[in-house]
């Protein structure tokens, strides 16, 4: 007998059909002698559809009240697969965020779990062999009392925490594709599926771009070594050996991987802006004059590529941020000019960024050069470069970003 929690997606759960072959996914697992914590996102299109509608009420509004309005589209798929489930004769109950309760810190919108109390969902596994049906993305924040919602994606994380609160065997995020791939397959044909991919890894892949998993449910699944295992839950439900092997991609450590390739994926996003701040005086203070201003406002910066000053006197400084918050930093960045002292600002907000991912980097050198190389021959700009010690990134125009995307996969040997 395993515990399991089973993570649903919203593709996965997008119309009642959906959620009884869903409950069918875990009558399987019960039926095998399994207990389980299922954890549900909102039915597709769902989130977005709350998201905008607060928008429309108030460009700028409370994001408590917003938190109140997006954690809703989870409790209606909780509710609903815990009918599902009963018509079907498996004993099962819904949870909400509050009522675990999931803690979270108060940073609405984004906020992280600090604690779950697992002990009820394992006593009622014991006593009553019960299902417990989770909302995900959602929890509280106990010094108010109010609602919290973890970002978009976050339900990922709301299965891992909860695996590891309840000590499960393994984290099983059923999706809208049967793993992870060496790159986004809805855009690469030719991407492959991948048995493992060490941790590390993943959370490269999730930072730079890859949505299939939302980062911080793969830092949890590291820090309290949760196997996760990402598979689909478009498979027939009857066909599947609950003992055997599914085709899926487990998330583990680097050690248990044999076969390391140098490359493993690659991740890419469109939504960047860049930035360069011409003429800025070169001496001490400048860059925190900079980025001061702009983490106040709370615009994320990345990708940060500064020259040596040819003069000694002033010097070039190029960033992204992200491309909702372009217009934003600029004028940021345009009122605190006198305090920085520069020339002008130049920016583009059609730029994406796509990164190449390998833990086999850390002891192949030249691994990026040949990249350079082969999106010169296609005639591709490159506008940045950043490297850490298992990735690489590269800043291009966002017209070439499948192009540049489907180049790298063939040149490091990924295409299937
Ligand atoms: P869910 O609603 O189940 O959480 P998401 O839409 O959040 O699903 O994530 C799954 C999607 O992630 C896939 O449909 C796929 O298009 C996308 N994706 C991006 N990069 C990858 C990758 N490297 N491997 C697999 N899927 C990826
Ligand atoms: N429903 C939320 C979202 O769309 C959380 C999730 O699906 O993981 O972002
Ligand atoms: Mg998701």
């Amino acid at each position: 007998m395993s515990r399991l929690v089973m993570k649903f997606g919203g593709t996965s759960v997008a119309d009642i059909e959906r959620i009884r072959n869903v409950a069918r996914h875990v009558k399987r697992e019960v039926d095998a002698g399994h207990e389980a914590a299922v954890v549900v996102s909102a039915m597709a299109g769902t989130t977005n559809q709350l998201v905008d509608w607060c928008r429309e009420a108030a460009v700028l509004h409370d994001a408590r009240e917003y938190d109140t309005v997006v954690a809703t589209g989870e409790q209606i798929t909780s509710g609903l697969l815990a009918i599902a489930l009963q018509d079907m004769g498996v004993t099962a109950r819904s949870w909400q965020g509050w009522q675990i309760p999931i803690v979270t810190s108060d940073a609405h919108g984004a906020a992280r779990i600090l604690d779950i109390n697992g002990e009820e969902l394992v006593r009622r596994f014991n006593d009553r062999h019960e299902v417990a049906v989770i909302s995900g993305f959602q929890g509280i924040y106990p010094e108010t009392g109010r609602l919290t919602t973890l970002g978009r994606g976050g339900s990922d994380t709301s299965a891992v925490a909860i695996a590891a609160a309840i000590g499960a065997d393994r984290c099983d995020i059923y999706t809208d594709v049967d793993g992870v791939y060496t790159t986004d397959p809805r855009v690469v044909a030719r991407a492959g599926r991948l048995d493992k991919i060490a941790f590390e890894e993943m959370l490269e892949l999730a930072s730079l771009g890859a949505k299939v998993l939302q980062v911080r449910s793969v830092e949890l699944g590291l820090v309290h070594n949760v196997r996760i295992f990402v598979r689909s839950s478009f498979d027939e439900p009857d066909r599947i050996d609950p003992h055997g092997t599914p085709p899926g991609t487990l998330i583990c450590n680097e050690e248990e991987i044999v076969e390391q390739q140098v490359v493993t994926g690659i991740a890419f996003s469109k939504d960047e802006a860049q930035i360069s701040i011409r003429s800025v005086a070169d001496k001490p203070g400048v860059a925190a004059a900079i980025f001061g201003p702009l983490a106040e406002a709370g615009i994320n910066v990345d990708m940060i590529v500064q020259n040596v000053s040819a003069d000694g006197a002033t010097t070039d400084l190029t960033f992204t941020v992200p491309a909702a918050d372009y217009q934003r930093a600029e004028s940021v960045l345009a009122s605190a000019k006198n305090a920085i002292g520069y020339a002008k600002l130049d920016g583009a907000s059609d730029i994406a960024k796509v990164s190449v991912i390998g833990i086999g980097m850390r002891s192949h050198a030249g691994v990026a050069a040949r990249a350079f190389r082969a999106l010169a021959e296609r005639g591709i700009n490159i506008r940045a470069i950043t490297t850490s010690e298992i990735k690489f990134s590269i800043l291009i125009d966002a017209a070439y970003t499948e192009l540049a995307v489907r180049t790298l996969h063939s040149l490091y040997g990924l295409d299937r």
